[in-house]
């Protein structure tokens, strides 16, 4: 069964963390033993969406040799169990993104699903986690400038060893100038798992420091949300 999947895009602000949070949850929900893990260890902002960034231990002093895996180990929402990123300049700069294969094998044994928010990008905290995981999952806008940098991301990937699983399609909205599925799996090659509308609650629920699924259950992204976590947990 595949239970590592890397979250990754070429461009940033696509929604990466976004899909990491609330389908970790959506799969918690589902009664999945379920971790997220904050891989941008850059521009980290799980802990902050999810309310958690005052937590003693994070990924960043994982990665640094300073600390246990199991430290940096935290009870979230609906038991979905998170390992945030710190937010400090300095703690990125000490962390070591290659020890991030090893922190993955350790999580890995112990859950159904490890879902991996990477970062966006070709920089080497960004490459790693393509080829950690079992599975890649690309999350596009439909835009062009999305699409693009999405497309070297997957070349990338397949040059690493890295398996794209297929692309979420967030943001979608109404705009007959929009990028729609088709073209997405045209260009880059892969299928759509599922498309995410644009949707106002979930930049309500960030700011509430509650994930969309949580905050507004029937809004239309929730509903998206828990039919990609109904898919990957075979229950659909
Ligand atoms: P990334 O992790 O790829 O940088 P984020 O998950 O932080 O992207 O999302 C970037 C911004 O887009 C955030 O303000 C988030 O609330 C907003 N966003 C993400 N998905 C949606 C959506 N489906 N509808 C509306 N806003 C969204
Ligand atoms: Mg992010």
């Amino acid at each position: 069964m595949i239970r590592a999947y890397t979250i990754t895009s070429g461009k940033g602000g696509v929604g990466k963390t976004t899909l990491t949070v609330n389908l970790g949850i959506s799969l918690a929900q589902l009664e999945r033993e379920t971790y997220i893990l904050d891989a941008d260890i850059g521009m980290a902002n799980m802990a902050l969406i999810l309310g958690m960034d005052d937590v003693p231990v994070t990924l960043h002093e994982v990665l640094a040799g300073k600390a246990d895996i199991e430290d940096a180990i935290y009870e979230g929402p609906a038991g979905v169990k998170v390992v945030p990123s710190g937010i400090s300049l300095q703690g990125f700069q000490q962390a070591d993104p290659d020890k991030l294969r090893d922190v993955m094998h350790k999580l890995v044994d112990r859950c159904e699903f490890l879902l991996i928010d990477a970062p966006s990008g070709i920089s080497k905290e960004g490459v790693v986690p393509l080829s950690v995981a079992d599975q890649v999952i690309l999350v596009v806008n439909p835009e062009l400038a999305s699409m693009a940098d999405a497309l070297k991301t997957k070349i990338l990937c397949e040059v690493m060893g890295g398996q794209v699983y297929g692309a979420i399609l967030n943001r979608a909205g109404e705009e007959h100038t929009e990028i729609r599925s088709h073209s997405v799996e045209d260009v880059l090659g892969v299928r759509v798992i599922d498309v995410v509308p644009e949707d106002a609650s979930v930049r309500r629920a960030a700011a509430y420091k509650s994930p969309c699924v949580l905050k507004y259950p029937t809004a239309p992204a929730t509903k998206a949300f828990k039919r990609i976590a109904a898919h990957m947990s075979g229950v659909d």
